[in-house]
This record gives C-alpha cells, structure tokens and sequence, in this order.
C-alpha cells in the first residue's frame, strides 16, 4: 500500500488499521502556523490500547525469535525507507510542528544514524558472552546475556517528532522488542507516517511497530497495558503522573525529562564562537529543545564582549513560516504564557531586557534578559522558548556552582580554551551530557548516553546504555564438572567450612 493510503487508514480518515479498535471519538492536529487541519485521529481508549498491546506481544515473540541478524536486515530496510523520504517526512514535520523544513532534516538525519547504530551495535552489546566464574564457581560455565522485554510503550513530546520518540523506538526494536508508541497529540501525523513507514518497509512484522493515538488518558492506558517498560519523553509535571500510573502494575518507567541547561563561557573562551553557539542552543527550534541552553554563566572577563556578541546575532534572527525563517511559531500556543510570564518576572524582578521580550501571534521575538537573579522563574524553570538568561559572574567555578544550583540536570556546555580546564569543568556539570565547544552535540553521537539527573529524569537513551535500557539481564550458569567437595549440598562434609573461612582468610584478610 503506498505510504499516502497507508497514513489515510491510520489517521482514520479511511477504512483501516484503527477502525477496528475502539475509539472515544477523534482529535484533530493542525497546523502551528496557520491553523489548518494537517490530520484527524481516532482517540483511543483503554481497551483499544491493549488490543494493540495484545497485537504486539505476539509480533514481539516473532521479532525476538529473529534474531539479531535477521532483525538488522530490517531495520535497514526501515532506515533506507526513511532515507528515501526524509523531504517527504520533513515537510510534515514542518507543517506539524512548525519548525523550518531544514531543522527537520536535520532531526531526521540523526534519527536516521541512530537507528544504523542501534542495529549494528545491538548483537555485541546484547548477544550472549561468557564470563568468569571465579574461584568459588571454578567448576561452572557462566553467560550472561540481555533479552528483550517484550512490549516496550513509548510516549513521546512533540518537540522533535522524530528525533526524540526515535531515541526510544530504534533501541528497543533493535533490543529484540515490539514498540506501541502513542505521538504527542500536537504530533500525531508524524507519529502515523513513521508507523505507516515501520509497516511498508518491513511487511513480515509490521505488527512490531504499531501507533495509538490521543491525549493524556491514551498514554495512560498505555502505562497499564502490561508493556514490559514505560518509555516516557516529556515534562516532569507529566512523567510524575506516567510513574504512579505505572506503579500500579509495577511496570519500570524510563523517563526523559525537562532541562534548565547551562553554559558557562570561561575567561579564556573563543567569545564569538561561544555566542553563535549559545544563540544557537537557545532560539533553534523556537527554543523547544529539551537540550537547549537558557542559561548563561560569562565570567567578568568576558561577559560584556559575550553578551554584545549574542545581541548582535539574535538581531539577525528571522522567526517566520517562510522558507529561509530561522525558526517557527511556539507548536503549543499555551507555551507562549509561559514565555510572557517568564521575561515579566525577570524584568519585575531587576533583570534587564536586552532584546525581545514580544510575542507576534504564536512568534516569540528572540529575546535574552541579563543578570536575572537566581531565584526568578526564568532561571530556575524550564522556559521553552527562544530565551536565554546571561549572568555575570566572578569565574568559571561560581558559574559552575550556579549552573549546578538547579533541580534539573540534562545537559550543559563549557566554553574555554584550556581542555583539561574544560574537562574537569564538564564532569563536575551535574547532568547528563556536556558539550566542550559546543552545544547539543552529545545527542548526535550515537554511542554516547542520553539522559539527566535530578528532575530530567533517570534511564539513558542512545549508546549501549540505551540498547540495555531496553533489555533485562539474563543470568546462566552451566557445571561442567562437580567439585569433590559440594559446598550446595547436604552431604558437605563439616570440615570443608573451615578449609573455605582459611582460603578466604588467605585471600582476602590482608586487606586493610
Ligand atoms: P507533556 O509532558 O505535556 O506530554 C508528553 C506526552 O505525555 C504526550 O504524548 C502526552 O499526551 C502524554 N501524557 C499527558 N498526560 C499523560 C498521562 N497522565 N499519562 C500518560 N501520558 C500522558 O510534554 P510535551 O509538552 O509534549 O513535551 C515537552 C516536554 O518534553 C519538555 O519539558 C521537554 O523538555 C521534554 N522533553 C524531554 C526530552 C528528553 O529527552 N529528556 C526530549 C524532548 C522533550
């Protein structure tokens, strides 16, 4: 079935896939900036997310039994089919979401490399191994290796369509698990064109990867659907609610929160590259990044140069819907009241507006507020928009220790021109991921580990840390020959205690 009717049947517009489930009526998605109706979607209620729960688990067994060869065939066959599309996939993103077509290429694109990733490290990180038995089990053959969970339930954001949900979904299909994903209902088109996408590219399991779509209650049925884990991508406010809904079946959660990151620009940083970057981190994507930076910390040394070099470039900003718009309206209209609320406090509370502080429709100016204190709204909650806070401070340790004041803890950057300064600076950053010279760019490293501390959240996308996160540990030990002395067993011989308590005294009692 081309794609195009394919997506018709899931948005259930025609007959098809949803229509047999049930439904507590439809939902429509529009578009951001101009209002117009990009789908209609079924809402799904309880029983029809465990339909499709139920629909999995037997795709799951099928997958599973795959193996990680055959599984790896298909996921390239996903991705080519992907790569094929990405203008196709990217226009809908834009008309969803918002964002310029060209970020959305770029989401893709890492989406893309991810799933190659994922598929080609998931055998050697998960595949079977032996291990050392030690001294006490010298007589055993010891394995360990890490099985698939079964039905992995993915709830995602809507600010990287792609990306994000992406991050959950290509790790645990390559973990040897099916995926039910219920999209934000900002962005459900996208959610149905990559699950249309999942079931023309790889028609044997199409069911491995199946969509259900609505509101809050959806995710929530979702949670208590007996999937073997929870992924949940989004607000803290709203992973809380995932983790006590999941309690009640005891079902593990992996939760990828808000952000609230800092850079901090040392004395001897490159002060424009440090700019472009965090002008950069903060306005891309309307400022709707998880990973964005909305906090600045410029030492003294440089802090004036910095902050005329940001209000430079942000000047230069084109928000829009047009083709060369540097980034799109707010998705959410709602968010631009967080925005307001944000600059009004900072500015009531001694900060100063250096530029922006405006909404235009569903546009938020470019807009960076200096020296707001620490205690304002703007510094300790996550904005969402393209804002950024800049703040004096005395040095790069004082700009550590603010950064490290939050309750959040994503990612973060470091700007300064002594590497082993810059390192020792980034392990001490409490959060996830930092970028040295940089901003975002750990997401797009596929090996490297993605996710927070604190309130963003615990459990890593990405990485072999992803791959495991979807996977549960598989323990075996075979006997290849019985000791003459069984110490499991009855018959032990009494004596045999005291010859261990010496071998142990031995071996481990000149430690001190
Ligand atoms: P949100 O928390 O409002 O919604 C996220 C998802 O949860 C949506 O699909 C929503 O329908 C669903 N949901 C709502 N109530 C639910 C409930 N009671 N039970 C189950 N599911 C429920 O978040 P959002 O506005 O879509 O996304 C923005 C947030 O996501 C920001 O805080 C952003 O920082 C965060 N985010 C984090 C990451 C990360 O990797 N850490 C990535 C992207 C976005």
């Amino acid at each position: 079935m081309p794609l195009s009717e394919e997506l018709d049947s899931v948005s259930g517009t025609t007959a098809g896939t949803v229509d047999r489930h049930g439904t507590a009526g439809t939902f429509e998605s529009t578009n951001p900036a101009t209002g117009a109706v990009v789908g209609v979607f079924p809402v799904h209620d309880a029983d029809a997310v465990r339909e499709t729960v139920e629909q999995a688990r037997a795709a799951a067994e099928r997958w599973a039994a795959l193996g990680f060869a055959e599984r790896r065939l298909r996921l390239a066959a996903f991705r080519g089919y992907l790569a094929r599309r990405v203008h196709e996939l990217a226009d809908l993103v834009h008309r969803e979401n918002g964002k310029p077509h060209d970020d959305a290429i770029l989401e893709i694109t890492l989406a893309i490399d991810h799933l190659a990733w994922a598929a080609a490290h998931a055998p050697r990180t998960l595949g079977p191994r032996r291990v050392r038995p030690g001294l006490l089990a010298a007589n055993q053959a010891a394995y360990l290796e890490y099985q698939p969970l079964g039905v992995v339930g993915v709830i995602g954001p809507w600010n990287y369509p792609v990306f994000t949900p992406m991050g959950s979904i290509a790790y645990a299909l390559a973990a040897g698990n099916a995926v039910v994903f219920k999209p934000s209902e900002f962005t459900p088109a996208v959610g149905a064109w990559l699950a249309a996408a999942w079931r023309a590219a790889v028609p044997d399991v199409a069911d491995a990867f199946q969509l259900v779509t609505g509101y809050g209650e959806t995710g929530a049925a979702l949670c208590r659907a007996g999937v073997g884990k929870l992924a949940f991508t989004g607000s803290a406010a709203t992973g809380r609610k995932v983790m006590a809904t999941c309690a009640e079946t005891l079902t593990p959660v992996l939760m990828e929160l808000g952000g609230k990151d800092a850079m901090i620009v040392d004395d001897d940083a490159d002060v424009v590259a440090a700019a472009d970057a965090a002008v950069w981190g903060a306005m891309s994507n309307a400022g709707q990044t998880c990973i964005g930076i909305e906090r600045v910390y410029a030492t003294s040394a440089v802090y004036d140069r910095f902050v005329s070099e940001v209000t430079r470039r942000v000047g230069d900003l084109d928000p829009g819907s047009h083709e060369r718009a540097t980034y799109g309206p707010m998705t959410m209209a709602s968010q631009t009241d967080v925005v307001r609320r944000h600059v009004a406090d900072a500015v009531a509370a001694g900060g100063t507006l250096a530029a922006g502080g405006t909404v235009d429709g569903g546009y938020v100016a470019p807009t960076v507020l200096l020296d707001v204190p620490e205690s304002s709204a703007a510094v300790r909650e996550e904005t969402f928009g393209p804002t950024l806070t800049i703040t004096r401070v005395a040095d790069a340790e004082e700009g550590l220790t603010r950064a490290n004041a939050s309750s959040m803890g994503l990612g973060g950057s470091v700007f300064s021109g002594s590497t082993a300064r810059a390192m020792d600076l980034a392990r001490r950053m409490r959060s996830g991921m930092t970028a040295i010279n940089s901003v975002l760019t750990f997401a797009s490293v596929p090996a490297l580990p993605f996710g927070g501390v604190g309130e963003s959240g615990f459990g890593r996308i990405h990485g072999e840390d992803g791959l495991r996160e979807f996977s549960r540990a598989k323990a075996i030990t075979r006997q290849r020959f019985p000791l003459p002395v069984d110490l499991l067993s009855f018959s032990r011989p009494a004596a045999a205690f005291d010859a261990l308590a010496r071998v142990t005294g031995l071996l481990h009692g000149r430690h001190r």
